[in-house]
């Protein structure tokens, strides 16, 4: 199996305050964050004459050309996946949205 020097050595550290962590000692907190747009469809109560309906899907599309796909996706859908010490977990999960 090849080694990969640079994936083992490369330091955990605190992604709130830069501190180095050592992986195994119990000083570390993997915290996994799933965050979604509101899935509900919005109320189907459009009943402005389609060609004004279609009026506003081209102004959509437009705005959505100077968009990148991952940009469109983080609009939707992100997961993030944060190394905290363990004083900065204590703080972040007395106050996670602060
Ligand atoms: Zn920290």
């Amino acid at each position: 199996m090849p080694q990969d020097a640079d994936t083992e050595t490369f330091p955990l550290v605190c992604h709130r305050c830069g501190k180095e962590l050592a992986a195994g000692t119990a000083s570390l907190y993997v915290v996994g964050i799933e965050a979604f747009a509101d899935p509900t469809p919005p109320p189907d109560t459009d009943d402005r004459p389609p060609a004004e309906i279609s009026a506003d899907i081209n102004q959509l599309i437009e705005q959505m050309r100077g968009l990148s796909e991952q940009e469109l996706m983080d609009q939707v859908y992100r997961r993030l996946t944060l190394l905290l010490c363990t004083p900065c977990y204590r703080h972040w999960i007395d106050n996670p949205t602060g």
